[in-house]
């Protein structure tokens, strides 16, 4: 079912985030009226006729109840909205606001921990500490909402183990589904002036690629569905990236890349690509290769090859 986003930018966030630029990002602060929103799900509802809508772009859960209702209230009442998801912070997780979120069907609760390491979420300016984004995922899963957890890559004090045991936990709290989000510079943001002085060294594309697929490979091995690979900055919007790995086709190279890396381990006699992906196979190192519905590797369907891979990823930390 796509997706109706609403952002309702930096509504309930009580400081900013080193990283953070709404407005660079998306090309808007203000936050849209009921109004407005009701002309978004119009605009929406003459293409399709059933819609999930999400509220992104700041930290639901940490509006008061009143307000929350009053979103959530407003969208249900569109026959088109099916589904409804929310975005928020591990620190405004709370029992409190579950329940309201229950209360309207909910189904998706989106969780921005961004790092489940402690140097890397204070010099991000984060504001909670892992055992506060853990307990939040737990507790979204316990109260029996699909739970999604975004994470950055690149931060300042980050590096690819910490990357790597990032996405592991964010498997052991039951995530269902990830975005991978590789840092941009944003020209608004408190890391640009880091970066501009030298403090803060963004991953490069490359680095970016590598990285990305080493913890496509850990989570979807381990059946977590990663949903997004870099973040979507509209084509007006793109002079406010500064610096940092922003390519609009981040997500296929890293597929791309991710199939590369099974071949390469694998060294098949006989690969099966679905025929949109056969350019992906430019040189099957003397392997048959046949099209089909979903890749194959020899004997190895695409997520059991995952999973060998995904377990290398992880020996290779303390290797
Ligand atoms: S990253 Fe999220 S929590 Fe931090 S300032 Fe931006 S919208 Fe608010």
């Amino acid at each position: 079912m796509k997706i109706i986003p609403i952002f309702l930018p930096y509504v309930g966030c009580k400081g900013r985030c080193v990283f953070c630029d709404q407005l660079g990002a998306t090309g808007r602060v203000a936050i849209p009226t009921f109004e407005e929103i009701g002309r978004i799900i119009e605009e929406y509802s003459r293409t399709s006729s059933e819609y999930e809508l999400a509220f992104y772009g700041g930290t639901f859960t940490a509006l008061s109840v009143e307000r929350m209702r009053e979103y959530l209230e407003f969208v249900r009442n569109f026959r088109v909205v099916k589904k409804l998801r929310v975005s928020t912070r591990p620190d405004e997780v709370t029992p409190e606001k579950l329940a309201v979120l229950r209360e309207y069907g909910v189904e998706t609760v989106e969780v921005g921990v961004q790092s489940f390491d402690e140097e890397v979420l204070t010099l991000s300016g984060r504001g909670y500490g892992t055992e506060v984004a853990e307990r939040a995922c737990r507790m979204v899963k316990e109260w029996g909402f699909t739970l999604g957890v975004h994470l950055m890559l690149g931060l300042p004090g980050s590096n690819k183990k910490i990357e790597i045991l990032s996405a592991l936990r964010a498997v052991e709290c039951g995530a269902d589904l990830v975005r991978l989000h590789p840092t941009l510079v944003l020209k608004g943001a408190e890391l640009y002036k880091m970066y501009t002085k030298g403090e803060y060294k963004p991953l490069s594309l490359k680095e970016a690629v590598e990285l990305c697929s080493d913890l496509l490979i850990v989570l979807e091995g381990w059946g977590v569905k990663v949903v997004r690979i870099g973040y979507y900055i509209p084509p007006d919007q793109v002079e406010s990236v500064a610096a940092g790995p922003f390519d609009p086709s981040l997500g296929d190279k890293v597929r791309r890349r991710v199939v590369e890396k099974i071949f390469e381990r694998l060294r098949p006699k006989k690969v099966v690509v679905p025929s949109r992906y056969r350019g992906w196979l430019k040189d099957p190192m003397g392997a048959e290769v046949f099209e089909g519905e979903d890749f194959s590797f020899d004997e190895l369907g695409y997520s059991d090859a995952l999973f060998l891979l995904g377990k290398e990823v992880v020996e290779c930390l303390n290797s």
